[in-house]
């Protein structure tokens, strides 16, 4: 167990001092690689590198998910190591895989279709931009 927490400080004190969006130390997604689709944990360990550092804001940007679920994950981890069941109850554990079948499609969708599906406004002045570069009949 010591062995493990001592692997788990000196993995985080390596994602604090080694930004992953510049080393090419830390392995890449394969999925990404492959399709150039990002996954569910992709952009984990950069948000967590920014995490470390305060800039919660940057950290959202990279995976939302990964933040947002930090502390269960955290007390799931802390269960483990105490060595008692972590047990998510079945209707948290269906919603959170929803969730993060849901976050990998949305991140997925280009920018400008998002931006026209949650602001209204924005597709308003997205298609005016359009119309405005086209050339008149
Ligand atoms: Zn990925």
């Amino acid at each position: 167990m010591l062995g493990v927490g001592v692997g788990l400080a000196l993995a985080v004190l390596l994602l604090y001092c080694v930004d992953p969006a510049s080393a090419g130390l830390y392995p890449a997604c394969p999925l990404h690689l492959l399709t150039g689709l990002q996954c569910p944990g992709c952009g984990s360990l950069r948000g967590l590198h920014h995490l470390l550092h305060g800039e919660v804001r940057a950290a959202l940007g990279y995976n939302v998910l990964l933040i947002v679920t930090l502390p269960l994950l955290a007390w799931m981890l802390g269960a483990w190591a105490m060595r008692r069941p972590a047990v998510v109850p079945r209707p948290l554990g269906i919603a959170l895989l929803l969730a993060a079948l849901g976050f990998a499609i949305v991140r997925n969708v280009p920018e400008e279709s998002r931006a026209r599906w949650a602001l209204p406004e924005a597709s308003v002045g997205f298609e005016s931009s359009r119309a405005d570069s086209l050339p008149a009949p």
